[in-house]
């Protein structure tokens, strides 16, 4: 399996000088398995660049799509996204979080949010319905896992046929109030993955200001790591006010920590571009 972001930013897109280096684009992330099925986890403006990757290569085979759930920056980059314009593409939409999100999303393509109707996209537009809780996709086994977050949201693990896995873990608040997750609950779904992505939108000075808003401290994540013990843990949805540098600085304190706390899980502070080949566990 090879995962790239294309998207790292939280909320919404953050261009300019200071976020350069990371990146300004919200959450997108392709995952290739090992028989070369691409998936798309979420559809912010990250998107973009991952329909002219694909638009560039050539690849007519279909692109599964799953979205955490359908907050702005999670959905913006979709009519963006160049594939949906060829009439040899094929996009298939998986399940979302809850009925009332499955409802919205039909909303996008309506005339009002943008100029092309739903019922002008040349590419098939699907909606997957996989049976029961564990999806074949290509090679891989697709399971979801509800978060804490306003509205609902969903995780995502991936297993590949070749022995590696992921998981994907935004927006999500751990510790909330009423939490509908736990962090073992999540320590167990993400257990020993290769690769283990959480929304990391917060450090302590946002607090308690931001508590409820459904994000995930920094600290909090770094736990998350000790316990499930991924081969990598990868620090995601950055706050659109978050610096280059302070992402940087953000990086070197959680290396800091885990190398006291759990110096088996490697660190990444996820930034676009960033691909990782993942071996077997
Ligand atoms: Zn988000
Ligand atoms: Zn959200």
């Amino acid at each position: 399996m090879r995962v790239t972001f294309h998207g790292v930013r939280g909320s919404v897109p953050a261009p300019g000088p200071q976020t350069s280096r990371y990146g300004g684009n919200t959450s997108c992330v392709e995952v290739r398995l090992s028989d070369g099925s691409t998936l798309a986890l979420d559809a912010g403006t990250g998107l973009r660049e991952l329909g002219k990757t694909l638009a560039r290569e050539g690849r007519q085979s279909p692109v599964h799509l799953f979205l955490s759930h359908t907050h702005w920056d999670h959905v913006m980059g979709l009519p963006f996204f160049a594939p949906l314009y060829d009439k040899n593409n094929h996009l298939l939409v998986y399940p979302l979080a809850n009925e009332a999100q499955e409802r919205f999303q039909r909303n996008i393509f309506d005339d009002i949010h943008f100029p092309v109707s739903v019922h002008d996209i040349p590419s098939k537009v699907e909606f997957a319905r996989p049976d029961g809780d564990v999806w074949q996709v290509g090679s891989a086994r697709v399971r979801r896992i509800q978060l804490n977050h306003p509205g609902g949201a969903q995780g995502f693990r991936i297993d590949d046929d070749d022995g590696s896995s992921m998981a994907y873990l935004t927006d999500n608040e751990m510790n909330a109030a009423r939490p509908i997750i736990t962090v073992d609950e999540l320590a167990r779904f993400s257990d020993g993955v290769n690769l283990l992505i959480h929304d990391a939108q917060y450090v302590p000075a946002d607090m308690p200001h931001k508590r409820g808003f459904g994000h995930s401290l920094v600290e909090d994540v770094l736990k998350l790591g000790e316990y499930a013990r991924p081969k990598d843990l990868v620090l995601f949805h950055h706050d659109p006010d978050r610096s280059d540098d302070a992402l940087d600085q953000i990086g070197l304190e959680a290396k800091t920590w885990l190398t006291e706390h759990a110096k088996d899980v490697g660190l990444l502070v996820a930034h676009e571009g960033l691909a990782v080949d993942l071996g077997k566990r």
